[in-house]
């Protein structure tokens, strides 16, 4: 068997793994390469729409593969489609976007695979993001498609058709084919839902660890996944090595237990600021929050993930407070006043069906709820709640005027010159309203050194890749215990 990599080599993500054997292949994960595109794009400076993948490709951002990509951007810039597909599947590890964002870009008629809580996750994020999230789903550009007039000549407008991409649902440790391969699902912990390693049976046996530790709330599962992977006997491993030059991080109940101990004692609002697609730190707050007597009131995205995750184990909407911002015209719950045909008057006096335009259709469900609070909440009963919001929420303060509020940040620390510019701005809201800041309340998905010294051990390959990591030099140890260490080099 063959392996190339098309990105995740000496970089933190950006995965995507051919493995082929003869004319059959399939790919490990088609993530977005942020360090790449970071080189050349940043907000308003963004690959032009319509020619989105060959800027991408220019810039070295995508590799220059035949058969991977779709129809409609390739005829758009005037390339040549191939009829049959490159690749029999996609295995997805998790639906983290270095692993997961470049999906989009694919051919439909190469099927996705998946676990359950991946698809639900990036439906989430289709759902509720910007248009080019469609992971899921295919919307053909650059198509018109014919409009009937009542009477005479037709016309054409552009086509909003949509069509479902063949995905499959993979259940943990039930094999599957794909193309020739054999591929096995093994659940392993990470900062995500759903993340799973794969055992991959061809001419080889094949590990693929995707991303994982063993200090989360399922560190059972990558347990789980190491015995099974040893029994299986690889030949190669394709090993993740995020943190192989430092120690392992805090548990997931540390800072449990640290979070509640300041939800207890403090008197004001406590504010948490967290990954909310990392169910199992939503899981930590929740329980801060129940610790200390207090509700954790959350944001609407944060709802629409908890809404689809309903029966998988977590704590329901209706154990919460659903957090509804002004949006819009402000209509909702200030002191707003609209021109009614020709004459002000009280926002509070329209009609729901007024109020709710001010909110994008997934936002209205949530409108209708009995737990939702507004800011008025916040203000009065500031000792209730524990208030989830994102750096990019943190307009509502203006709304919110806390008093003697603190800060619990639970993401990880800024890592490059972006990072750093969003935490002074962060830092300048915080003292603007003489907000208290907590930090290092942040636990690793990736597992560290000693932690990844033992998996790779115990698993014991004939020899490893190690990708998504900029420290790969630190995997020589291995030679020494009689395994070998593989280049992977990038492919462009
Ligand atoms: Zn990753």
């Amino acid at each position: 068997m063959e392996f190339s990599f098309y990105g995740g080599v000496d970089e933190i993500g950006g995965n995507r793994i051919e493995v082929s054997s003869g004319d059959e292949r399939i790919f490990l994960d088609f993530g977005t390469r942020f360090n790449v595109e970071g080189l050349y794009f940043e907000e308003f400076l963004r690959p032009r729409s319509f020619s989105s993948l060959g800027d991408l490709i220019e810039l070295g951002a995508l590799p220059k593969l035949r058969g991977i990509y779709r129809e409609d951007l390739l005829r758009n810039m005037g390339l040549k489609f191939e009829d049959e597909p490159c690749a029999s599947a996609v295995l997805l590890s998790h639906a983290h976007l270095d692993h997961a964002g470049a999906l989009h870009h694919i051919r439909r008629d190469i099927p996705f695979y998946m676990t359950w809580e991946s698809y639900l996750i990036l439906k989430a994020l289709e759902d509720t993001g910007t248009a080019s999230n469609d992971f899921l789903h295919y919307r053909p550009k650059f198509h018109f498609t014919r409009k009937e007039k009542l009477v005479g000549n037709t016309t054409h407008k552009r086509s909003r058709e949509k069509f479902e991409r063949p995905v499959k649902i993979l259940k943990p440790y039930c094999t599957e084919d794909a193309g020739d391969f054999s591929v096995t699902p093994a659940p392993v912990d990470h900062s995500i839902p759903g993340s799973c390693a794969y055992l991959i049976e061809g001419d080889d046996a094949v590990i693929y660890t995707g991303d994982l530790r063993f200090r989360g709330r399922r560190d059972h599962d990558s347990r789980r996944f190491v015995k099974n992977a040893s029994r299986f006997s690889p030949n190669i491993m394709i090993t993740e090595g995020t943190r192989i030059d430092q120690e392992n991080s805090t548990f997931e109940d540390d800072i449990e237990e640290r979070a509640s101990a300041i939800a207890s004692h403090h008197r004001g609002l406590v504010i948490v600021n967290y990954p909310i697609r990392d169910l199992d730190r939503f899981l930590t707050f929740y329980r801060a929050a129940v610790n200390s007597d207090r509700t954790l009131a959350v944001g609407l995205k944060q709802a629409y993930v908890l809404k689809l995750f309903e029966g998988l184990g977590y704590p329901s909407l209706d154990d919460l407070a659903v957090y509804i911002p002004r949006r819009g015209w402000g209509l909702i719950s200030g002191d707003a006043f609209v021109c009614f045909d020709g004459e002000w008057i009280p926002a509070s006096d329209l009609d729901e069906d007024y109020m709710i335009q001010d909110y994008r259709l997934w936002e209205r469900d949530f409108l209708e709820l009995d737990n939702t609070i507004t800011y008025r909440d916040l203000q009065d009963e500031p000792s209730e709640y524990i208030f989830q919001c994102d750096y990019f929420e943190f307009n509502e303060l203006i709304d919110i005027r806390p008093e003697n509020a603190v800060y619990i940040k639970s993401k990880t620390e800024p890592f490059n010159e972006e990072m750093e510019i969003d935490a002074e701005r962060e830092r300048n809201w915080l003292r603007h309203f003489g907000i208290a800041q907590y930090n290092r309340f942040h636990s690793s998905g990736h597992a560290g050194r000693s932690d990844l010294i033992e998996m790779i051990l115990d698993i014991e390959p004939e020899a490893i890749y190690p990708v998504h990591t900029r420290s790969r030099e630190e995997f020589e140890v291995f030679r020494d215990e009689g395994i070998d260490v593989l280049v992977p080099e990038t492919r462009k």
